[in-house]
């Protein structure tokens, strides 16, 4: 049959498989490719790999590449053999790995769509139901997990984000050099972080030098209690700082302007984002355009020179220097009277030592800032997908750096 010879070709089926009969089913848009183990086979155990009897015999099928447009199927009867060690077992197939119904090379494909395409769309496209999907990432991410080699994290970030309720988190551990997601965790307590510092070993450990995050208690103490000399490594970056400082300014606009508007002036009318904007974002027009407005004698002003300012104590190198031009800062915010900027100066002025520490370390935490930002396309292209654990694993998948594709994949056609 010219059939089998073709399907033994672009399937890559070799010895000891062949394809025994191909059964094509127009109306269906379906071909069924019928894969069998030429007589006499040796069977090994696929735990211990010693050669064992037969059993018998379990049919089995495999989604596959489309050929031709053909939805196609590979069925094989696979044999089961004994063991005298692990009892009944079947054996492996060159073409998928065990427990999935789908063939390596499918897998592989999904994972490529899944890179690149919502989780509708991979759906849609592919004609798979939203189960078989999730267990083909959980599979992907299992496998990259496994794969992993030791990991040496020197500069790590800790985030926050939310899963769709706004209060509902998950705790996210990043690698800042190679911007790539170490742990995710429920929640954003402390044992959320705690947890990942148990997976590391005590050289591990040691060898983190600087740990970025928010002023948050619950990463403080999980950090202070894992690691060495936390106190000199943990480091609230700019990322955060700016946050907060961004929002005391927004709080002292919108104050100020129902004032103003009561008293019948618009000056800060349609202003907000000029306020949150980062200046070195701006194009020299809006910059030219809003120096009016931050020359301005207006509260808003006032306390978005104080941001803008402390945005600037962040290249110090010595930490002496450093610890004098953020007391010299946190003076003039004290004494502001911004009730808002005040509150975050507080703030500040109580992290001042791992405000310090971000400085001089340098940890900057534009990888944390970059990575949450592909979390929230993650969770964008994962709707639909309606529990954490799937969440989680979806930031893995797309994030953890991780070598996804089932074993042997990188060859063309079946691996063997
Ligand atoms: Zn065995």
């Amino acid at each position: 049959m010219r059939d089998k010879e073709l399907y033994t070709q672009i399937l890559g089926i070799r010895s000891p498989w062949e394809v025994s009969e191909v059964e094509l089913a127009v109306e269906d848009g379906e071909v069924k490719v019928f894969v069998e183990q030429e007589a006499g086979t040796e069977q090994h155990c696929p735990k211990c790999g010693q050669s064992c009897p037969g059993y018998d015999r379990r049919r089995r099928s495999w989604r596959h590449l489309d050929t031709c447009q053909f939805k196609t199927i590979l069925v094989a009867e696979v044999p089961r053999i004994k063991c005298p060690e692990h009892g009944v077992v079947t054996v492996g197939v060159p073409w998928s790995e065990p427990g999935s119904g789908f063939t390596a090379l499918f897998e592989a494909l999904v994972i490529d769509w899944l890179k690149e395409a919502s989780l509708a769309a991979v759906s849609r496209q592919l004609g798979l139901s939203w189960n078989a999907i999730d267990r083909i990432m959980q599979r992907a991410v299992q496998r990259g997990l496994e794969r992993r080699v030791e990991i040496q994290p020197t500069h790590i970030g800790v985030d926050e984000t939310s899963f769709r309720k706004r209060h509902d988190y998950v705790t996210v551990v990043s690698d800042q050099a190679g911007q790539t997601v170490l742990h995710v965790a429920d929640d954003r307590g402390q044992n959320s972080l705690t947890g990942f510092y148990e997976t590391l070993s005590e050289g591990q450990k040691a060898g983190i030098e600087s740990v970025s995050m928010d002023m948050w208690p619950a990463y403080i103490r999980a950090t202070l209690d894992a690691i060495p000399d936390a106190r000199e490594k943990i480091a609230f970056d700019k990322f955060h700082v700016a946050k907060y400082l961004g929002d005391a300014v927004d709080k002292v606009r919108r104050a100020e302007h129902r004032g103003l508007l009561a008293d019948g002036r618009d000056d800060l009318t349609r202003t907000r984002h000029h306020w949150l904007m980062n200046p070195q974002n701006m194009s020299l027009d809006q910059w030219r355009g809003f120096k009016a407005l931050r020359e301005s004698t207006l509260k808003t002003a006032r306390a978005w020179a104080i941001k803008e300012f402390a945005m600037t104590l962040w290249d110090y190198t010595s930490r002496s220097w450093a610890t004098k031009a953020w007391k010299r800062w946190l003076a003039w915010a004290v004494r502001s009277r911004l009730e808002p900027v005040k509150k975050v100066a507080r703030t500040i002025k109580d992290h001042l030592w791992g405000i310090i520490n971000a400085v001089v370390l340098k940890a900057d935490n534009g990888g944390a800032e970059s990575i949450n930002s592909r979390i929230k396309m993650i969770k964008v292209r994962s709707r639909g997908f309606r529990n954490k654990a799937r969440f989680r694993n979806a930031i893995y998948f797309h994030l953890g750096g991780l070598d996804l594709y089932p074993t042997g994949i990188k060859q063309q056609g079946l691996p063997t």
